[in-house]
């Protein structure tokens, strides 16, 4: 689930997508509009097979998520505050329902079926309008107290009045995401920077891509302001891997696609500025599922043990209802 729009999936075990549905959120303003629509969608999506198929429906959302009671606590983007969208979900659709924050998401289906399959200490950052990322300690999902353990976006990197969403200066993503991006430009702008862009677009138009377009047609400014962000973006990854050794960090997000201008540099400052046996022990990469992760991890959120609460409620259920359908699935398990 997004601020904009709601993309919906069934995959088969194998990880393949069998069929997909996205639905605009923003057209619908009130919480019980597009968990209606949401409804309908999903059950549009499953009707064509037999719903004892199914292990459930995972749900990635952008904000705080408390799965053991199917709370969503918090989305900025949707503005949705403590509510209660997993029984609502498994009431109509007969299914278990789990929540998850969407870079956990992310990181869990990079773990299954891509760039990080089978890597146990795994990282994966999205850099985007915003940035966070999500944690895999030891082939297990870690949420941290409240699961707000890899809001790496609110690291304090930078001794700068570049002022974040959350309300504090020199946050990593007030000063190296898309918007952070956009920031140091209208700083640099102010501080006397000169640079055609400014000329050759309206102030409100001028974006992060806008900005790396202008870079790769040589423009001095947009060079040094992304050079910048690639260092303030190192920094904080290096912090990241100290603490947790990962083996593999990969990157994902619009912004990860900059692979001369941004993702090259990066790996060189995060050499200058990491240990020397955080940096020899751990590798950055692009992640491969791109958009897809949150979408494959959440559907895939059986398979993990943090994640298994509803579940396993489900197979009671199955239980009693015909215990060689309950067999078939726990042989299936991985
Ligand atoms: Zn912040």
């Amino acid at each position: 689930m997004g601020g904009t729009k709601i993309r919906c999936a069934v995959f088969g075990e194998n990880g393949r997508m069998l069929s997909s549905y996205t639905i605009a959120s923003r057209a619908y303003p009130e919480p019980d509009d597009n968990i209606e629509n949401l409804i309908a969608t999903l059950d549009r999506l499953i009707s064509p097979y037999p719903v004892e198929h199914f292990r459930g429906i995972g749900i990635g959302l952008p904000g705080t998520v408390d799965n053991e009671r199917g709370l969503v606590v918090y989305t900025p983007n949707l503005q949705w505050v403590n509510l209660p969208i997993a029984q609502r979900l498994k009431d109509k659709l007969g299914l278990p329902v789990s929540l998850i924050q969407d870079v956990a998401a992310a990181v869990w289906g990079e773990y299954q079926f891509g760039a990080g399959h089978g890597i146990d200490n795994l990282v994966c950052a999205t850099i985007g309008t915003g940035i966070a990322c999500g944690i895999l300690i030891n082939g297990r999902l870690y949420g941290g107290t409240n699961h707000t353990a890899g809001e790496i976006g609110h690291l304090h990197i930078a001794d700068d009045d570049l002022v974040c969403g959350c309300g504090n200066a020199g946050c990593l993503e007030a000063c190296a995401s898309g918007l952070g991006l956009v920031k140091l430009f209208r700083k640099a702008v102010k501080d006397g920077g000169s640079t055609p862009l400014t000329t050759r677009m309206k102030a409100e138009d001028i974006n992060a891509y806008a900005i790396f377009d202008a870079a790769r047609g040589g423009d001095e400014l947009c060079l040094s302001i992304i050079d910048q962000m690639a260092r303030y973006l190192a920094k904080g990854l290096s912090h990241v891997a100290t603490i947790l050794a990962p083996e593999l960090l990969l990157l994902s997000g619009g912004l990860s696609k900059e692979s001369s201008l941004l993702v090259e540099p990066l790996k060189k400052y995060f050499y200058n500025y990491s240990y020397r046996s955080v940096r020899e022990n751990v590798r950055i990469e692009l992640a491969s599922l791109g958009e897809d992760a949150p979408l494959v991890g959440a559907a895939f959120l059986h398979r993990a043990d943090d994640y298994s609460k509803q579940y396993l409620s489900r197979r009671k259920m199955s239980t009693k209802n015909g215990g060689a359908k309950c067999q078939r699935e726990d042989g299936h398990r991985t």
